[in-house]
């Protein structure tokens, strides 16, 4: 724990940034404003520019030579949220305490102080819980699915109604550091660290401007990596499933022996059952070495070693 952070600790702020032209002024304009406050701390924000196509670049860079508190580290390309994330912390090494947010300001940045109190009330772990949810419509359902999936299957549950805003202290960023994974899920890895943790509630906002930059696509890719970096019960249900489904086929083979032995044989029929057991089979086996896959291809990821990112340029401020 961070038992004596000292009189004025750092607090940087970790924002992962991809095509937000529209926000970035808010942003600034936001952070800015939430800097001046003071409340006790030293503001740092890492703004990493996951190699965004348009010209946030450029304004976190302007940003940056206006006001040392800003830095700014672009990537070579886009590598995702997770990449970027795992960037702006490993840039932040050294602060006292790290918050975790999105740039489109649906994690307002008024919410940080309370972040902080909650940290200096001993929390090493602070994770901001929706009161209310902004998404509606299929984004919200496939959340909700995936809560519900994730907390019955997962190792270490996690809060249905956080996401990666929050403040790490200083003891639980070397242990995120110390998780090697290629393929991270932050909430479940704030929850695999432990420590003494919080929550602070707030409203989710809509986002400021523009479009959200995580496509469904990725959402539903993020989600599974959430239940299988963080389960073995895929795997363990296919066991079950194959105890069950040899067991149905020994059950038959009884019942046809029994069948032939007291001479109730008739003409064979049954094709359709037939066709449709293999079908099934088929399709359970199918599933089966998916399953596999999943596992497998993740293994292939780790057991090749590569970095989580590249950075291209560093933008960062004379203090
Ligand atoms: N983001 C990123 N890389 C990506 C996609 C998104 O750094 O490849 C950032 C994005 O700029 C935002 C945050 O991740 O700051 C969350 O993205 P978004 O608002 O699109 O996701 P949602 O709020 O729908 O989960
Ligand atoms: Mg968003």
């Amino acid at each position: 724990m961070t038992l004596n952070p000292g009189p004025v600790p750092v607090v940087a702020l970790v924002i992962p940034v991809f095509n937000e032209e529209p926000v970035i002024p808010e942003l600034c304009a936001r952070l800015t404003a939430l800097f001046d406050g003071g409340h006790g701390c030293t503001w740092r924000a890492v703004l990493v520019d996951d190699g965004s196509r348009d010209r946030s670049a450029e304004l976190l860079r302007a940003q940056a030579a206006r006001d040392p508190r800003f830095e700014v580290i672009e990537l070579s390309r886009n590598f995702g949220f997770q990449s970027a994330l795992a960037a702006g912390l490993t840039q932040a090494r050294g602060a006292d305490a790290v918050v975790t947010m999105d740039a489109d300001l649906q994690d307002p940045p008024e919410v940080i102080p309370a972040l902080v109190a909650a940290w200096r009330g001993g929390a090493e772990v602070v994770r901001a819980t929706r009161r209310s949810r902004a998404e509606t419509g299929m984004r919200r359902a496939g959340f909700d699915l995936f809560h519900t999936v994730f907390r019955h299957l997962s190792d270490f549950p996690i809060e249905p109604n956080t996401g990666t805003f929050g403040l790490l202290g200083r003891d639980a960023i070397e242990a995120y550091q110390q998780l090697p994974e290629r393929h991270r899920f932050f909430p479940g890895l704030r929850a695999w660290i432990g420590f003494p943790s919080a929550d602070v509630h707030y409203d989710r906002q809509e986002r400021a401007a523009g479009q959200p930059q995580q496509t469904f696509r990725r959402l539903v890719r993020y989600a599974l990596d959430g239940v299988f970096s963080f389960s073995h019960m895929p795997l363990r249900m296919l066991t079950y499933a194959g105890i069950f489904v040899a067991f149905m086929g020994f059950a038959a083979g009884l019942f046809f022996i029994l069948w032939r032995l007291f001479r109730f044989e008739q003409s064979p029929t049954g094709f359709t059952t037939l066709a449709a057991l293999i079908t099934f089979l088929g399709g359970v086996q199918l599933i089966g070495i998916g399953v596999l896959g999943e596992y497998l291809g993740r293994m292939y990821d780790e057991v090749k070693q590569r970095p989580l990112f590249v950075v291209k340029r560093r933008t960062v401020g004379k203090r």
